[in-house]
């Protein structure tokens, strides 16, 4: 599977109803997660963040929240921030706005947030710049590839520490498909981004 670990600039440009990343001069950067929360793999994700006092921001699929509801308490408890990653995880560009729309409507029922991550990073122009009334459409500059299998816990480390820089968003997944390449290389993209000086903090 071809994905590009570092968000070209042209993109930027093609959904500019979007945020790439939070450019400051503090250092920081906003490490995300998608697709939870899950019970064998977000608690997990959890006690990693705990252990380093990380705060991470989590754009969450109302489903999940609806059968994790401990769990999404827990989010919210420990500090982090959460973001709407629609109802279905459904993809936009061959769903109609209108349903598009409604399951997004639906997912903020269950999260009170005003960010919002389209599931698989694209939707319709019209879907974004209709969005961007209600919410901060959250992209990312770094994705961390963990959600492919031929990518080895190596090379998920090295894809998020090699490019990230201040302002940079970057993107794991707390799901069951991927979560456990998650777990493994977690601990030490944190250790080795606290070692080069970045702060992280939550999307806002
Ligand atoms: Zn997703």
């Amino acid at each position: 599977m071809f994905y590009f670990v570092k968000t070209p600039k042209l993109l930027h440009v093609l959904y500019e109803h979007a945020v790439w990343f939070l450019p400051n001069t503090d250092n920081k950067i906003y490490l995300t997660f998608d697709d939870g929360p899950v019970s064998d793999i977000t608690p997990r994700c959890l006690d990693i963040l705990k252990e380093f006092k990380v705060k991470a921001t989590f754009f969450c699929v109302g489903e999940n929240v609806v059968k994790n509801r401990e769990i999404y308490q827990r989010i919210i408890d420990e500090g982090h921030a959460v973001g709407n990653h629609s109802f279905n995880h459904i993809k936009g560009w061959n769903t109609s706005n209108e349903v598009y729309f409604e399951n997004i409507t639906q997912c903020k029922e269950h999260i009170d947030s005003n960010l919002f991550r389209p599931p698989y990073g694209k939707a319709k122009r019209s879907q974004m710049a209709n969005l961007k009334k209600d919410y901060k459409i959250i992209m990312w500059d770094v994705l961390s590839g963990d959600f492919d299998p031929r990518t080895s816990t190596t090379k998920v480390i090295e894809n998020v520490v090699k490019n990230t820089e201040t302002g940079s968003i970057i993107v794991m997944h707390d799901n069951e498909k991927c979560g456990h390449k998650m777990l493994e290389t977690l601990p030490v993209i944190i250790e080795k981004l606290i070692e080069k000086g970045f702060e992280f903090d939550v999307c806002r």
